[in-house]
């Protein structure tokens, strides 16, 4: 064994991971990348095909990246935004509320976002818009109500089922995937959670199982909606409407790759503005052009009473909501923000918002948070420059070729029995992997399917990670072609290896 992956074994506890099973073997011990290609120290190489779990965007070691992070470091690495502004961060800032400010009819101007809190990862990018949404809701509520503010704090969230919006306290508390939450239930506070639209899962859809997407073929009438209204309904009835509702826009990730169908954002953000609850978008993974150019003007219209979302409001929309025409209060970005290069995050909010927490020194309204590194200049320097590819006509042209490529390739798993769904959306996709498509039978979870299916994938060149049954393939915008066509590949030949 290597002496870095005898370290490894002496020393590191790693995520998400079942330690018995790792020290069992050499790890794949990463020396470098470049593109969307990752080498490890005996010099193999590996197409990175999970974006490095969803973080990068422009491959690795990006020229411009490396360069703007050189630049700043020729100035300084880090100084406090406890007391101190930074130059990085304020242009940062300014360009996140210009690339998240929505350009159509529906999005009520009092809406736009306006203001930035820098932290350091999806989770706090999290804990951050919860904060201020309870507290935003405790003191305008109360008011409202002509209640002293205490009175309204018991305002819930509402959130997805299967949600998951990362592992600090408050993010596990708004999460609803049992595998990960029951082990801490007694340190959560509560929260509720409603139907997700899980098309392929639906007790509601009456579609036979098909060789499509089972958004395209479902059969239902929009149930899934009704859950989210009677919901609402509900806690309106018990007098103390959600203080807001968080969701994934276009797809949850860590539930299991889940899309929605067209539509249904919108009309859940819909019901939630009609009671008066805050929108949460966790854009942790679905940020930053991941969701696709135009996917509200691909997707078809469903088969019930609900007309597509209306056309973009912006076409080289970077953030999912908006393709959905839906402008939350609170909009968290991580992973991709960097380009995957640096740990930080920021969680944008409305002027209505930020004006709640203005007053007298000594009325204690301050917001009560924050971070040694928020708005870290490195961090900064990345994201400015990330930002920048990303909104270049080439990055725009080889992100909409690169999906494309991606959707003719995955066409072929369809001639597999272990496949069920194939459920892409803009350059994530999720292949969920059955006993049976005929009958939607699932494996069960000691069989590890999905975990068997990556490690025969990685012997082909190919890293990515399951979620249980499901493989995700999230490519790198630079992946060129050739190299989609060798993951898609892997991916069909570990079937075939796995199951037969
Ligand atoms: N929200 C979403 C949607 C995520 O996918 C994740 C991480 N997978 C998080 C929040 C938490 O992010 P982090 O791991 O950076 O804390």
């Amino acid at each position: 064994m290597h002496k870095l992956a005898q370290l490894d074994h002496r020393f590191v506890w790693h995520p998400f991971t079942q330690m018995r099973d790792w020290l069992k073997r050499e790890p794949i011990v990463i020396v470098e990348g470049r593109g969307a290609v990752l080498r490890d120290v005996h010099g193999r190489e590996y197409l990175d095909a999970n974006s490095s779990i969803w973080t990068n965007l422009h491959g690795h070691r990006h020229r411009k990246i490396n360069a703007a992070i050189a630049r700043q470091l020729k100035q300084i690495a880090h100084s406090s935004a406890l007391g101190f502004a930074n130059e990085p961060a304020s242009l940062l800032a300014g360009e996140l509320v210009k690339a998240a400010a929505a350009r159509g009819a529906l999005t009520p101007r009092s809406n736009s976002l306006a203001k930035v809190f820098f932290s350091d990862d999806g989770s706090t990018a999290l804990e951050v818009a919860l904060k201020l949404a309870y507290e935003f809701t405790r003191r305008t509520r109360g008011k409202s109500l002509g209640r002293a503010p205490s009175r309204a704090a018991s305002s819930r969230f509402l959130a997805l089922d299967g949600a998951y919006h990362g592992d600090t306290v408050g993010a596990v508390s708004l999460g609803h995937i049992d595998l990960f939450h029951k082990a801490y239930s007694g340190l959560l506070f509560k929260t509720d959670k409603v139907m997700s639209p899980y098309c392929y899962r639906c007790p509601f859809n009456r579609a036979k199982p098909d060789r499509r997407d089972a958004r395209a073929y479902r059969k239902c009438n929009w149930e899934c909606v009704g859950k989210v209204e009677q919901k609402f309904s509900a806690q309106k009835r018990r007098g103390n409407p959600y203080a807001a509702f968080a969701f994934e826009p276009l797809m949850q990730g860590a539930a299991g790759m889940i899309p929605q169908p067209s539509g249904w954002l919108r009309r859940v953000s819909e019901i939630a503005r009609a009671h008066e609850t805050l929108l949460i978008a966790d854009e942790v993974m679905t940020g930053f052009g991941r969701t696709g150019i135009a996917e509200g003007k691909r997707t078809k219209a469903g088969n019930g009473k609900i007309s597509p979302a209306p056309s973009l409001l912006c076409s080289s929309a970077l953030f999912a909501c908006h393709h959905e025409g839906v402008q939350p209060d609170f909009l968290a970005l991580a992973k991709g923000l960097t380009g995957g290069y640096l740990p930080m995050a920021a969680t944008l909010t409305t002027q209505k918002v930020f004006d709640a927490f203005l007053g007298d020194y000594e009325d204690l309204k301050t917001f009560f948070h924050g971070h040694s590194y928020t708005g870290n200049q490195i961090g900064a320097a990345a994201a400015l420059a990330s930002l920048e590819i990303l909104q270049s006509p080439a990055s725009m042209h080889a992100r909409q070729e690169l999906e494309q490529t991606l959707r003719g390739e995955l066409k072929s798993l369809w001639a597999l029995p272990n496949v069920g769904d194939i459920r892409q959306v803009g350059l994530v996709a999720g292949v969920e992997l059955v006993r049976n498509w005929r009958t939607r039978e699932p494996f069960a979870l000691r069989e590890r399917a999905g975990i068997r299916v990556c490690e025969a994938m990685a012997s082909r060149g190919v890293l990515t990670r399951p979620i249980g049954n499901v493989i995700v393939l999230m490519p790198p915008y630079c992946t060129t072609r050739t190299q989609a066509r060798q993951m898609v590949a892997a991916l069909h030949e570990a079937c075939d290896e796995v199951f037969h």
